[in-house]
């Protein structure tokens, strides 16, 4: 089993580095230097790159990492990714021999149409699909296709550790209560992120249990929800629907 490292970048992002022994993969490098030092700093060698989507804080610093380290880089078939040898689909396989590792690929649309996420050895790395208490914003696919990838992610087994891109839950529970305030297990998360953060720590990962538990975009059929969502969209009135409202909502909250 590898460990994963966490590496802050930029205001909000966490770039994730695999290791075992002396090899590292990273997933999502928007940026080279933080990734260069710690490598540097442990005596790593780099193998492997993974991307999950095109966005400038996912694969800016790959260019710089491969000026160190002649590593593959995986990611999306039908994105513009930099580089890219092992070009990927939704429903293939990988193995990463450093690391011992096989993981799984799903095609995750809708924060971008070709956005990937990967799966092996009980972890989740998912860019920005899924947030603690979150999803990613529409920037590319419809509420239908990313409403469809959070319900992939959701039938993970529930001790999934998810590893997503940014640092966002605390902001996402401010909304996530006020959609939802008779939910006890978030209030319960409220406190516990606040707790958290005041000390300086990081909420992710987290498990897929408790986003299920507490995640809005994932309870798109709780009775509460629906109210709320039709309280704003009076035609919200399946899950798809309920979905896109809270989105929308989201977005100007
Ligand atoms: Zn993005
Ligand atoms: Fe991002």
């Amino acid at each position: 089993m590898f460990d994963v490292i966490r590496i802050p970048a930029f205001k909000d992002n966490y770039i994730w580095l695999l290791r075992k022994g002396t090899s590292a993969v990273v997933v999502d490098p928007g940026d080279a230097r933080p990734v260069l030092e710690i490598l540097e700093c442990e005596g790593l060698t780099l193998s492997s790159i993974l991307v999950t989507h095109h966005h400038a804080d996912h694969q800016g610093g790959v260019a710089g990492l491969l000026a160190h380290y002649p590593a593959e880089v995986f990611g999306p078939a039908s994105e513009s990714i930099t580089a890219l040898t092992r070009p990927l689909h939704g429903g293939e396989t990988f193995c990463l021999a450093s690391l011992e590792a096989e993981f799984r690929v799903f095609a995750v649309p809708g924060h971008t149409l070709g956005h990937l996420a990967y799966y092996g050895s009980g972890r989740l790395f998912c860019g920005d699909t899924l947030f603690g208490a979150g999803c990613g914003r529409l920037f590319e696919g419809t509420a239908a296709q990313m409403h469809d990838s959070l319900r992939q992610i959701a039938a993970l087994p529930e001790d999934t550790a998810v590893y997503c891109a940014h640092e966002y839950t605390e902001a996402n529970l401010r909304f996530a209560l006020s959609v939802e305030p008779g939910n006890r297990r978030l209030r319960q998360r409220v406190d516990e992120v606040a707790v958290a953060r005041a000390k300086g720590l990081p909420t992710v990962p987290f498990s897929i249990a408790l986003e299920k538990a507490t995640n809005p975009f994932l309870r798109c059929r709780e009775p509460e929800l629906v109210a709320a969502a039709q309280s704003r969209v009076a035609a919200a009135n399946d899950a798809v629907e309920v979905f896109a409202a809270l989105r929308e909502w989201k977005n100007n909250f």
